[in-house]
C-alpha cells in the first residue's frame, strides 16, 4: 500500500498544448490504470470544469496548472522555469491578474513567431496555426504541427531543435512573473507549488539546491523528481535535494496527447504523496 502509485500529476489537455479533451484524457488515464490525475494546462484553468464533470468514484481529479516563470541565471539572463500549482482558488485576484497578462501576451506572441517563419519562407499560415491551436492560444507545439503538415520537418522535437528553441532567430519570448513570485502567488491562493522537471532544458542550470532552498519559506511544497526528461542521475540528485529540504517528491508523465510520444501514467506519484498534497491544498479535488 505504501508504495502504491496510481497518480499522474502533470498532464495537458487541448485547453493548452495537449490534444485530448479533458474527457478523453480521463478515459486514457482510466485505461492506464490510474485513479488520480492532475490537469495542469499551461497558464489556464479552463479545462477544470469539463474534468470535474467527468471525475467519478474511480477517478479523482486534482485541479492544477503549469505556470511559466523566469529565474535569472548567473549571467543575469532570465531563464524559463515551469512551476506546477495544485488545488488553488482560480478566482484569486493574484492568479486571475497574472493569467490575464499572460493571455494578452500570448495572443500576439504566437502569431509573431509564425510571421517570423513566414518571412523566412516557411510555407505556413497564421490561420492554419490558429485552427490547430483550437481553444488554446498559439503555442510553439501548435506551430510545430503546422510545420510538420507542410512537410518542412519530421517531428515536434525536430521543429524545436531547428526552428523553435529559445535561442532561435524566429523565437519571441513570453513575459513572465519570477519563480519566487510564482511560488508566493500560488501559496497565497491556497495552492500547493511544485517545481516541474527541474533538470530538463535550460532551467537545470539555474535550479541549484541553494535556489530551491530560498523557495521553501515562500511555500514550495515539492519537486517533480520522476519526469520523462530526467535521467537516473537527475532523479537521484533531485530526490536528495527533496529529502534535505523536506519537500514532497512527485512523478508525472507531462502527457500532451499526440503532440508528444509520452504515455499517460508512464511516470507516477505515490498515493501517500497525493494525500499530503490534498491536505495542503486550499480546494478539494474533484471526485464522484
Ligand atoms: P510555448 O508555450 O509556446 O513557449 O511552448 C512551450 C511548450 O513547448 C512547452 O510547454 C513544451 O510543451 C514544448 N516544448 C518546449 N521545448 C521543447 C522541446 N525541446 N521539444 C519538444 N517540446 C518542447
Ligand atoms: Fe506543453
Ligand atoms: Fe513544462
Ligand atoms: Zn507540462
Amino acid at each position: 500500500m505504501a508504495h502504491t502509485m496510481t497518480a499522474d500529476l502533470h498532464t495537458h489537455t487541448a485547453f493548452s498544448d495537449g490534444t485530448d479533451s479533458p474527457a478523453e484524457l480521463l478515459a486514457a488515464a482510466r485505461a492506464a490504470g490510474l485513479t488520480t490525475v492532475a490537469i495542469t494546462d499551461h497558464d489556464t484553468a479552463n479545462g477544470w470544469d469539463e474534468a470535474a464533470a467527468h471525475a467519478d468514484a474511480g477517478m479523482r481529479v486534482l485541479p492544477g496548472a503549469e505556470f511559466s516563470t523566469k529565474h535569472p541565471a548567473a549571467d543575469g539572463e532570465l531563464t524559463t522555469v515551469h512551476l506546477l500549482g495544485y488545488l488553488f482558488d482560480r478566482d484569486d485576484p493574484g492568479i486571475a491578474g497574472e493569467w490575464k497578462r499572460v493571455r494578452d501576451d500570448r495572443a500576439g506572441r504566437g502569431a509573431r513567431i509564425v510571421e517570423n517563419l513566414i518571412a523566412a519562407g516557411y510555407p505556413i499560415t497564421v490561420e492554419r496555426v490558429r485552427e490547430i491551436a483550437g481553444p488554446s492560444s498559439i503555442g510553439r507545439p501548435h506551430i510545430a504541427r503546422a510545420l510538420m503538415e507542410v512537410g518542412v520537418i519530421g517531428s515536434v522535437s525536430e521543429a524545436f531543435d531547428e526552428l523553435l528553441h529559445d535561442g532561435s532567430p524566429y523565437y519571441t519570448p513570453l513575459r513572465s512573473t519570477t519563480l519566487a513570485e510564482g511560488v508566493a502567488m500560488i501559496t497565497a491562493a491556497g495552492g500547493v507549488p511544485v517545481i516541474a522537471h527541474a533538470r530538463a532544458r535550460a532551467a537545470a542550470a539555474v535550479l541549484t539546491a541553494e535556489v530551491i532552498e530560498t523557495l521553501v519559506p515562500l511555500g514550495l511544497a515539492g519537486l517533480e523528481v520522476r519526469h520523462p526528461d530526467h535521467d537516473d542521475a537527475a532523479r537521484a540528485e533531485l530526490a536528495d535535494i527533496a529529502v534535505n529540504l523536506g519537500l514532497l517528491q512527485t512523478g508525472s508523465s507531462d502527457y500532451h496527447g499526440t503532440h508528444k510520444t509520452l504515455r499517460i501514467g508512464q511516470e507516477r506519484t505515490a498515493d501517500t504523496v497525493v494525500e499530503q498534497l490534498i491536505d495542503r491544498g486550499g480546494v478539494a479535488p474533484f471526485e464522484g
